[in-house]
């Protein structure tokens, strides 16, 4: 039996992020195969993952629990077929309902083959309220599914917030274990540990196992992510410069000029030939350098997003 590890979360969450900790530090190693799922366009998050050993398959243009679950079905039957691995990461596009992915694996096809191990979301504590509200069909449902909940960013949170995080959680999801602490200061096995049976005191608040009476939204039927969601995808963009591109966004948060983007992620190369890589979350980005890739691409993911400004954007 391969074991399978679930890994996800809401637009811009850090799953990839969290992924890569872990591999980094020998949770997973070469008997892995990881599938990812990208509901943009363009592919970034293998590029991030290469290097490791690791097989990966990427799935994009679409999400694997709806439009695309024919191709995420046949990507593991593959896996099973042409991998002696032991274990499979699956990380869902950011719009995928954990539920449906969840029925996939459980399908008939695979049941002799995997077992479900980690079922892991990861909640961006900072954006908790704004997503929960404006994208519940799609957010709640992976919290109410999951078997861990990490809360990120919880380092830009005060005691209470947390607090009153952890107390809207468990109104969805009395049984999960929660994570608290930055996933960044926690050692990869501390979260293999604390997402499988053994729990460890310190690193987790373990949820009473009465269980509370779950308000009405289990019946919430999520639409099809692609008639919620746009996404923009650039291959070989023009040499943006870091402050260039720190300025371009800047602008993003500003719904009026692009859009509402929810998500960018991408890696360019700057005149000089250095290399970047950016992550965009509402009201926050990140410019990184990185390694030389053999093309510069971008991802936007988004409500209503003016795709032509943005494709001139970077490709004047
Ligand atoms: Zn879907």
């Amino acid at each position: 039996m391969i074991q399978v590890d679930i890994f996800s979360g809401f637009l811009g969450a850090g799953k990839t992020m969290l992924i890569k900790k872990m591999i980094a530090n020998q949770v997973y190693n070469k008997d892995t195969a990881i599938i990812e799922n990208e509901f943009g366009e363009v592919a970034i998050d293998g590029a991030y993952l290469e290097g490791s050993g690791i097989q990966v398959k990427e799935i994009y243009s679409g999400c694997i629990c709806c439009s695309v679950s024919g191709d995420f079905k046949q990507a593991i039957g593959e896996v099973i077929k042409n991998y002696p691995v032991k274990q499979i990461i699956i990380e869902p596009s950011g719009v995928a309902s954990l539920s449906d992915v969840l029925k996939i694996i459980k399908d008939g096809s695979f049941k002799d083959k995997l077992i479900l191990n980690r079922v892991i979301t990861v909640i961006d504590g900072t954006r908790f309220e704004m997503y929960r509200n404006n994208f519940s069909a799609f957010y709640l449902n992976q919290i109410q599914h999951a078997k861990t909940l990490i809360v990120s960013r919880s380092q830009f949170l005060g005691a209470g917030e947390i607090q009153h995080i952890i107390s809207e959680i468990e109104k969805l999801n009395s049984k999960a274990a929660i994570i608290t602490t930055p996933w960044e200061i926690l050692h990869g096995r501390a979260i293999a540990e604390a997402s499988k049976d053994s729990i460890k005191e310190e690193l987790i608040r373990k949820v009473s196992m009465t269980r509370r009476n779950i308000k009405s939204v289990t019946g919430m039927q999520q639409p099809p992510a692609r008639e919620v969601f746009d996404s923009v995808g650039i291959e070989g963009l023009n040499p943006h410069d870091k402050t260039v591109m720190e300025q371009i966004l800047g602008t993003f948060e500003n719904s009026n000029t692009y859009g509402e983007i929810l998500r960018a992620k991408g890696i360019f190369s700057s005149q000089q030939g250095k290399w970047y890589q950016f992550d965009y979350v509402p009201g926050e980005y990140e410019i990184r350098e990185t390694q030389p890739y053999y093309t510069s691409k971008l991802c936007i993911i988004g409500k209503g997003l003016k795709k032509e400004a943005l494709v001139r954007l970077f490709q004047k």
